[in-house]
């Protein structure tokens, strides 16, 4: 028998991922008391459950870089901090670039990366190949490397910020739908779910890419959709050492990184319309890949296809998350839309939600995030997008 919900909370966390979880926890960390957080189905079971756990700081955008450190220094400490082992390892970032246009743009992003320290080199195609020996260099411009980025274990972040929560008096339930938010007056007064009500004046949408049903809720326009993404898991006879934690080259943006025993590889694939297709299709997107992965490390063709898998980008019109507070109604906040970088934001995210529950300055300017940025055509595309 599921516990019951508790009748009334603080503030009511919608959506278990991997922001979920981080939100829950920074608030109870601060001391908040009544948090509650309520997923329909288990912990971290929808994009989360999916993610490559790339962590990066090579964006495009100030925010994004600023929000990509944090989670580098949160998930490098995260192990001790939560006695937690989450699988962090720092192997770098490799973009690899094979058209000209793409240059200037890149050495704009490197500089500005290196205005917040970020360590990052622009390379040669030999230096690229010699980092990840399955490429092959013939038509590439030019590499970027950034050693300081990382990956780690989305399932086991989830399981250490919900067990921390958890200890310090949250409450987190699983297989529990939110249906419905009521409000009186501008203002938030219970949220409905298919096993009971609870009784609570703020909501925190983290619903990742069913977030846009949330926000109707209230009338707050979210907008995020899903977009499918699929997965390739192949086991080649050997996997080089010490890969990179992500290869990928663009603009085709075709990646590859070590996973378990083998290389899962993929590519944002521009014939998606978005929705929700829980269906991995390798007839709709294999010939594609393998079209890429032949022209840029042929000798993945000849690795066994071990199985794949999909899951949803949580899509924005500019690819920039949306994280704030809406106008109306009153303690309505929002931390959705990572547009496939919600993992290594989560614990900038956590830090920001929790600061702007309790009203004070977060530790980052969120204002390219805000809501509002597409009311005065203040969006600002990240051009980093794999
Ligand atoms: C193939 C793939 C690779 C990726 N690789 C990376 C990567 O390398 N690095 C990175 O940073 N990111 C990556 N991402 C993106 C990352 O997975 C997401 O940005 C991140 O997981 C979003 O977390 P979330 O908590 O917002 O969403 P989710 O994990 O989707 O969580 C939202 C939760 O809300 C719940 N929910 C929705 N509606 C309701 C409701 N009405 N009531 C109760 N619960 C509800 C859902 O069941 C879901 O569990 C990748 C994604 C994919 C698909």
């Amino acid at each position: 028998m599921p516990s019951e919900l508790p009748a009334k909370a603080e503030v009511v966390i919608v959506g278990g991922g991997v922001i979920g979880v981080s939100c829950a926890f920074h608030l109870a960390a601060a001391g908040v008391e009544g948090v509650v957080l309520v997923e329909q189905a288990t912990l971290g079971s929808g994009s989360t459950a999916k993610a490559a756990g790339g962590i990066r700081a090579s964006f495009s955008t100030p925010c994004n870089i600023e929000m990509g450190l944090h989670g580098l220094t949160a998930y490098a400490a995260f192990s001790e901090r939560f006695d937690h082992d989450i699988d962090f390892r720092r192997d770098g970032y490799l973009y690899l670039l094979s058209e000209e246009c793409d240059l200037a743009p890149f050495e704009a992003a490197v500089s500005l990366q290196r205005g917040y320290d970020v360590s990052v080199d622009l390379i040669g195609p030999a230096e690229a190949q010699r980092r990840a020996p399955l490429i092959v260099t013939e038509g590439l411009v030019g590499a970027v490397w950034s050693p300081d980025d990382a990956r780690a274990t989305p399932d086991s972040v989830v399981q250490g910020y919900a067990g921390a929560a958890r200890r310090l008096g949250a409450v987190l339930r699983s297989g529990v739908r939110v249906t419905a938010i009521d409000t009186e007056a501008g203002e938030i007064v219970a949220v409905r779910t298919d096993t009971g009500t609870v009784r609570t004046n703020t909501v925190v949408c983290t619903a990742g890419a069913w977030s846009a049903a949330v926000g109707e809720m209230v009338g707050v326009h979210l907008p995020v959709v899903p977009v499918r993404r699929q997965v390739l898991f192949a086991r080649p006879t050997t996997v080089p050492a010490n890969l990179p934690s992500i290869t990928a080259e663009l603009p085709s943006t075709f990646y590859f990184h070590p996973e378990g025993p083998g290389l899962a590889i993929g590519f944002s694939d521009r014939s998606e319309t978005a929705g929700f297709k829980d269906d991995y299709e390798p007839d709709s997107f294999l010939p594609a890949l393998f079209a890429l992965a032949a022209r840029r490390t042929p000798a993945l063709l000849d690795a066994a296809v071990a199985g794949g898998w999909s899951g949803h980008y949580e899509v924005t019109p500019d690819d920039h998350q949306l994280i704030g507070e809406a106008d109306a109604p009153s303690r309505f906040l929002y931390a959705t839309g990572f547009s496939g970088h919600g993992f290594m934001m989560a614990p900038a995210t956590g830090e920001i939600i929790r600061d702007l529950y309790l009203g004070r300055p977060p530790p980052i300017d969120i204002i390219a995030c805000d809501l509002r940025r597409f009311d005065n055509a203040g969006r600002r595309d990240e051009q980093v997008i794999i």
